[in-house]
């Protein structure tokens, strides 16, 4: 895999696991078995797989340690929902959020959001990750630690790719991972939701690979020149762009794209908001998710503010008045969340 990986198990494909434990004196039998103990188990050390003989478990945790990060800390909120911070030493050390979703709070499904990047280098200034900018991306063996250590949390029914750092400018990284959650998790395209704003060129290469996953955009506004102000690394990338790239991604993959919107109170809100956004999408087969903004602590002097229920409500039915149907993701499980603005409950996506 990867250069930058360390060498861990997480960091090797199945058949590079094999030739690791043949060099360790193991059968590739066992390098099958300890595979399978950490991705439909969550194993994160060989101490428990009874299955291998116990000299081959301490040489394997000697030579070759199944993933590089640690949990730095953990919150659960009264709903089960579990916050992880995780830490990553590789080139640069850097701290990752993961969010399990218990299917309680989800709906039917059990969900884990997981980070592509440590901090984003897109900067929208309304999300807690854009304030940070970007730390370094993520190698394929540390997005694939984040859904180890959330299987270790229970069993796993979805993915949502919504928390730190921007996919599609971490993708070849990203889709080597979710190729592993796919083929060894087991976890179907359907059942993984990547979001991103949506770069056209990007989009347009990825789709006639037929990847194994959902896609959801964050348009956020109908405007052009807001746009421009919200997604600051999208400047001058027309929306029409980006919504007949989706266009293609449907033509071309058969899924359905979903459109995520943060409502911003006083900036993107307005009923005038909610009748262009419908033109935008207009005589297309496009569900929207309203994401009512979560106040991010750093932006002291915020703008904004997070609309109430019943503004939320009048956007909502605008909306549907004009043939649009949008799911309101309100956060729960926010006591969780001490410092992010974004890995919360709202993330999870319908459990369908
Ligand atoms: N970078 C990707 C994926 C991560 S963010 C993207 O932007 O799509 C996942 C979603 O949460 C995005 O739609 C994003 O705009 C939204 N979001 C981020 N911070 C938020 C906040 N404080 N309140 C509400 N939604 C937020
Ligand atoms: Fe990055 Fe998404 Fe946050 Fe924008 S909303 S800064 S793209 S993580």
């Amino acid at each position: 895999m990867g250069t930058g990986d360390a060498l861990t198990l997480l960091a090797l494909t199945p058949r590079e696991t094999e030739q690791a434990f043949e060099r360790l004196g193991a059968r590739p039998f066992h390098a099958r078995i300890a595979r399978a103990q950490v991705f439909e188990h969550g194993a994160l050390d060989y101490a428990a797989m009874s299955a291998l003989p116990k000299e081959l478990r301490a040489r394997l945790a000697e030579e070759l340690p199944i993933a590089s990060g640690s949990e730095v800390d953990r919150r659960v909120a009264a709903d089960g929902t579990t916050k992880l911070l995780l830490r990553f030493p590789g080139a640069k050390a850097v701290d990752v959020e993961t969010v399990h979703l218990p299917p309680s709070t989800s709906g039917k499904a059990a969900t884990l959001c997981v980070s592509s990047q440590a901090g984003c280098p897109v900067g929208c200034p309304f999300c807690a990750s854009g304030l940070l900018g970007l730390a370094r991306n993520l190698e394929s063996a540390e997005i694939l630690e984040q859904y180890v250590r959330g299987r270790a949390l229970g069993a796993l029914s979805r993915s949502v790719v919504m928390g730190m750092g921007e996919p599609l400018l971490n993708y070849e990284r990203l889709a080597r991972a979710l190729d592993v959650v796919h083929d060894e998790m087991g976890l179907g395209a359907r059942a993984i939701t990547v979001s991103t704003v949506g770069f056209p060129d990007r989009l347009r290469r990825i789709a006639p690979t037929k990847p194994r996953f959902q896609l959801a955009i964050s348009l956020h506004t109908p405007d052009q020149e807001q746009r421009d102000l919200l997604v600051p690394a999208m400047r001058g990338v027309p929306l029409a762009e980006i919504v007949a790239a989706a266009d293609d991604w449907f033509e071309q993959t058969g899924r359905e794209v979903t459109y995520e919107y943060a409502l911003l109170g006083g900036c993107n809100d307005s009923a005038g908001h909610a009748e262009r956004l419908a033109r935008l999408l207009a005589r297309r087969r496009a569900s929207v998710n309203l994401i009512p903004w979560n106040p991010v602590e750093s932006a002291e002097s915020s703008p904004w503010k997070r609309p109430d229920e019943a503004g939320v409500e009048r956007f909502r039915s605008t909306l549907a008045a004009r043939g649009i149907v949008a799911t309101v993701r309100w956060s729960k499980g926010v006591e969780a969340d001490a410092a992010c603005g974004q890995l919360r409950l709202r993330h999870a996506a319908p459990a369908s």
